[in-house]
């Protein structure tokens, strides 16, 4: 054998080695429909309003109709999975006097559906719609409020995603949910965010979809192409001295939910390189709020997906005709090929993440005053190896790696730890990865 071909075949082992080479996030990508999304957000536009407060009874408009309608559709959908999911209400009371944006007591109601993981059960990565809809005065529950983007196609994303990926098997939990009472204060999100605690969920991590099918900017841009994943520095419930530390350390840029954000954006830009994912280094928009924060705030990881380019006109709005602008967010400004996009980058993210081994519990790190970085993490049932990443300090993303087997430690060879961040990811036995994993111990010599 002449040299070339031998270090050919090197090369071919090691991108093997390093590569997830199964097909089916392809397939996935494929499965992802178009018309039925289409035909699922004109469903829900069509219960007129989804207000939190609006009709419970009438079985053609209102919340209560549009809850019953989600429920029989993830319950169909379980039917041709063999019940492949478990589907549910969880609900939560609220009374007039705890916020100001309830305008009578009532019930906030999710409607959930879980995909049993065969390895992982207590793992759990949630991907989010929301039922509820709003016009421009948040307490008028009686008043057209169709929704159609805000979060009609949120919602119709997460049924879609139910569709395809229940037609496989995942070794951890996947979670459809459509989350209530979002306008009139996260509360549906804090409802299931404090059950998963009660319940000792292990979250990987929550995708909020809240608005995933605007294409044309209120100032006229149009991009088919870019959307954002919001994402929080570092989790609200770090200690005094994990703060302490940071200043030392480390670490203000690479939180879980900075994490779960990278993952996105570098399993989007590997398999759906047509899109252009832009992370957002903040928790949400400039002071607004979405339904991954309820989750955030309970210390689990959580980002939002959105569209890049939002049109103003179209949310929140009385469907109105004013000085020759169509104000309301209606069934014919949703772009549906776009919403499907997003919806794709949900189940291929979900589908990776449900695939992987659990990351490492622990990651110290030390080489103080040495030339070279030393890793060493805890060892994960179900890892075939473990990656390790690092980056510039200014970078964004983890622009290398190196994957060193199934080894509990490593030593990168002239990689300085002044210089660089660093992180170790699992790596499962199809090639896929878990989320990476910022240090969170000290190696001293
Ligand atoms: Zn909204």
């Amino acid at each position: 054998m002449n040299q070339l071909i031998k270090s050919s075949i090197v090369f071919l082992i090691c991108l093997n080695l390093n590569a997830q080479t199964d097909q089916k996030i392809y397939d996935i990508i494929e499965a992802v429909s178009v018309d039925r999304i289409k035909a699922d957000v004109q469903i829900l536009a069509d219960f007129g309003t989804r207000h939190t407060f609006s009709d419970t009874v009438s079985n053609t408009r209102g919340i209560g109709a549009a809850r019953r309608w989600i429920k029989k559709e993830f319950e169909l959908i379980s039917k041709d999975c063999n019940n492949c999911l478990e589907v549910f209400y969880q609900k939560d009371f609220v009374t007039k006097d705890v916020k100001k944006r309830v305008p009578h007591d009532g019930w906030i109601v999710n409607v959930v559906a879980i995909q049993r993981g065969s390895k992982y059960p207590n793992r759990y990565i949630i991907m989010s719609g929301d039922i509820d809809s709003r016009a421009s005065d948040v307490m008028d529950f009686s008043i057209d409020a169709p929704g159609a983007n805000d979060n009609a196609s949120g919602m119709a994303g997460a049924i879609e995603a139910a569709r395809v990926l229940s037609t496989y098997k995942f070794e951890s939990s996947i979670v459809y949910v459509g989350l209530s009472g979002e306008e009139q204060g996260l509360f549906g999100g804090a409802g299931l965010a404090a059950y998963a605690k009660e319940k000792g969920w292990d979250v990987i991590g929550v995708f909020n979809n809240d608005m995933i099918g605007n294409i044309e900017g209120v100032d006229g841009v149009i991009d088919n192409r870019s959307f954002r994943i919001f994402s929080e520095p570092v989790p609200p419930t770090e200690t005094d001295r994990e703060r302490e530390m940071r200043r030392f350390y480390g670490g203000e840029v690479d939180g879980i939910s900075r994490q779960l954000a990278r993952y996105v954006h570098k399993t989007t830009q590997t398999y759906m390189p047509e899109m252009n994912p832009m992370m957002v280094y903040r928790l949400d928009r400039f002071g607004r709020g979405g339904h991954h924060r309820p989750f955030n705030d309970l210390g689990f990881a959580g980002i939002r997906i959105m569209e890049a380019h939002e049109n103003y006109t179209q949310q929140h709005q009385d469907i109105r005709l004013e000085d020759g602008i169509n104000y309301g967010d209606t069934f014919e400004h949703v772009n549906f090929p776009y919403a499907a996009k997003l919806t794709a980058v949900n189940a291929i993210n979900m589908a990776s993440l449900a695939s992987a081994p659990p990351p490492p519990k622990t990651v110290a790190i030390g080489g103080i005053v040495e030339a070279s970085a030393k890793l060493k993490w805890d060892k994960v049932d179900g890892a075939k190896g473990y990656k390790i990443y690092w980056r510039d300090t200014t970078s964004p993303t983890w622009d290398h790696s190196r994957y060193v087997g199934d080894l509990e430690e490593f030593t990168l060879n002239g990689i300085v730890i002044d210089n660089s961040y660093f992180g170790v990811a699992s790596v499962g036995k199809d090639g896929y990865e878990s989320v990476v994993v910022f240090p969170n111990s000290i190696l001293r010599n």
